[in-house]
């Protein structure tokens, strides 16, 4: 695996001579410098359907980022259209995800549901103008009549009713005397259209749905494609940044402003973010959420904003991810590790150092005083010097890790064997003496003896040891369970074979949990918000939830120290 290069200078804010670094940066660049507007308006629009993602993030970075380099505004506007799936719990947990990266609404947080008397407005705008119709055709009549794209669609029979006669039928159908379904306001604008979505599209239907925020006040909703446009128009967005599949509908965003003569947001499209073995879309999150394949949209393991908190992912290395990704027009596919390293340059300058086994073994000190217990003093962070350090308990019974210790062993085993001598971290050095097995031949205890010289910073033994390894104090350890993780998918594209679920591609072996690790003592006062690079294992964070759940100390390992991934 090769090294990823290390990520950029944090670009000042609002600088000027700031050279930019993608072509929307350079379009906001040239639109202020010409004075098209005096302060630029980002928005970033979820629909409250799921929990945010990484892609999500790309986008966030993105549209936040903008507006805090260049001294504008961004909103957080829910895009609240579709009654059915969207709830407070998740306005909710994207509100927590955007704060959480460090971002803030400085232009306000909307609804797209406040925009209904709005949208209703320029719906019947359109019908007095001639430019909507109510339709009653069935859906497959409809798709029918739409053509494709070599070939013109047919003009609905509804399409030559008077205006006053639809908008007569769409005050009805706001006022509840029509059944769902029955009737929709179409955009009149060209069966012939070359681009699809120009073909009278839908832009109201008749749906009897409880709203999370208008209640029942409601029984027409306006499309997805109606809304959003103008909803960037009505807040005055000067750059509407969205990704590439809305390309397509930018024409019919267009007609609509230009027809309604409202505010000319400039929509601009950039390539979604791909991840390899994830899947992305919310929609197929909330199956792997509903069938129990993780636990909930915050597991560990899921490329949620909130999984990759609990994972012990940083603010500081999702920014840094997203930077590095960069924003194009092209579509491409980002390796998980990319966003690995960027937690690993994170907390290896930032994470305290301390010491867990994970499966451990008795490590008995044959020559040291029975009741002597001393403190021997570890620093936190050598990348940091002002981390400090912490007193470390060490005496005549440890733990090791079972796999520090081989029966046989060659010239290369830096570790504990038959004749081996090797270092314990900012402990002694120890040479091996003997072991015992139980019936099974399993390793039960490995007895040492130390050199009272060889104390780490004052060593004057002579003595050389090659390898160092962790341990922990054996009557002052932390029990805890420690849970390591795995891609969640073995399979690089998941959802990239058409005749298969991407379910079947799941990685049995994404999680595996060590329940009888023993921790360094100062780790029993951690919470979530501080993670630990454990000597020799990885960076780990507290997983609260399941600490509250389980009753005793439960650990994420966020990832490991080196990129071990082959594939
Ligand atoms: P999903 O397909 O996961 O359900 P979505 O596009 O339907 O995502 P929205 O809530 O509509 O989700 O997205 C809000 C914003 O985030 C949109 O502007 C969208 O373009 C952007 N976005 C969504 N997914 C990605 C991604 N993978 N990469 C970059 N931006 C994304
Ligand atoms: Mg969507």
């Amino acid at each position: 695996m090769s090294e990823h290069p290390a990520p950029e200078q944090a670009h000042p804010k609002g600088s000027e001579n700031h050279e930019p670094a993608h072509f929307i940066e350079q379009i906001i660049k040239d639109d202020l410098a010409a004075g098209k507007h005096a302060q630029i308006h980002t928005r970033f629009p979820p629909e409250p359907n799921g929990y945010l993602h990484i892609g999500h993030a790309k986008a966030i970075c993105l549209s936040f980022g903008l507006a805090e380099r260049y001294g504008g505004r961004v909103n957080l506007r829910f895009d609240d259209t579709n009654p059915e799936k969207e709830n407070q719990e998740y306005v909710d947990a994207i509100r927590r995800d955007v704060s959480w990266l460090g971002y803030e609404w400085n232009g306000g947080e909307f609804y797209t549901s406040d925009y209904f008397d709005t949208l209703y407005g320029f719906a019947v705008q359109l019908i007095k103008g001639g430019h909507a119709y109510v339709d009653h055709l069935t859906p497959e009549e409809m798709a029918a009549g739409k053509g494709t794209p070599t070939q013109a669609g047919t003009n609905s029979p509804w399409r030559s009713r008077s205006s006053a006669e639809s908008l007569q039928l769409f005050e009805e159908m706001k006022a509840g005397v029509h059944p769902d379904g029955h009737g929709v306001l179409r955009a009149k604008i060209d069966m012939a259209h070359p681009n699809m979505h120009m073909r009278d599209p839908v832009i109201y239907r008749v749906k009897r749905a409880h709203h999370h925020r208008t209640g029942d006040d409601w029984c027409i909703y306006p499309m997805y494609d109606f809304a959003h446009g103008q909803s960037d128009s009505i807040e005055g967005i000067t750059h509407s940044l969205c990704t590439l599949e809305f390309e397509v509908h930018r024409p019919l965003y267009e007609w609509f402003i230009e027809t309604l003569e409202i505010f000319p947001s400039r929509q601009i499209e950039f390539a979604r973010l791909n991840l390899d073995h994830t899947v992305m879309s919310k929609r197929k999150l909330l199956r792997l959420v509903e069938e129990g394949v993780v636990d909930g949209w915050d597991d560990p393991r899921m490329p949620t904003i909130s999984g990759l908190r609990r994972r012990g992912f940083t603010p500081e290395s999702i920014r840094t991810f997203c930077d590095r990704v960069g924003i194009a027009k092209r579509e491409n596919v980002i390796h998980f590790s990319l966003l690995e390293w960027a937690l690993r340059d994170h907390l290896n300058r930032s994470a305290n150092r301390a010491m867990a086994v994970l499966d451990p073994v008795k490590l008995v000190v044959t020559n040291y005083p029975e009741e002597q217990t001393e403190m021997l003093p570890s620093e936190n962070n050598p990348e940091d010097p002002e981390a400090g350090s912490r007193e470390m308990p060490f005496s005549k019974t440890l733990w090791m890790e079972r796999d520090d210790f081989k029966e046989e062993a060659n010239k290369k085993w830096f570790r504990l064997a038959p004749g081996k001598t090797v270092r314990l971290k900012s402990a002694y050095i120890i040479r091996y003496v003997d072991h015992v097995m139980d019936a099974e031949g399993r390793l039960q205890e490995v007895h040492v003896e130390y050199f009272p010289d060889s104390k780490s910073g004052s060593d004057t033994s002579g003595i050389k040891a090659k390898g160092t390894l962790h341990w922990v104090n054996a009557a002052t350890a932390v029990d805890a369970e420690v849970r390591l993780y795995d891609r969640l998918f073995s399979d690089p594209t998941p959802d990239g074979h058409a005749d298969r679920d991407f379910t079947e591609f799941l990685n049995p072996d994404s999680l595996e949990i060590k329940t009888a690790c023993k921790l360094e003592p100062s780790l029993a006062q951690a919470d979530a918000s501080r993670p630990y690079q454990f000597t020799r294992l990885g960076y780990f964070v507290l997983d609260e939830k399941r600490t509250a759940e389980t009753g005793t100390p439960v650990w994420n390992r966020s990832v490991t120290l080196k990129d071990g991934w082959k594939g």
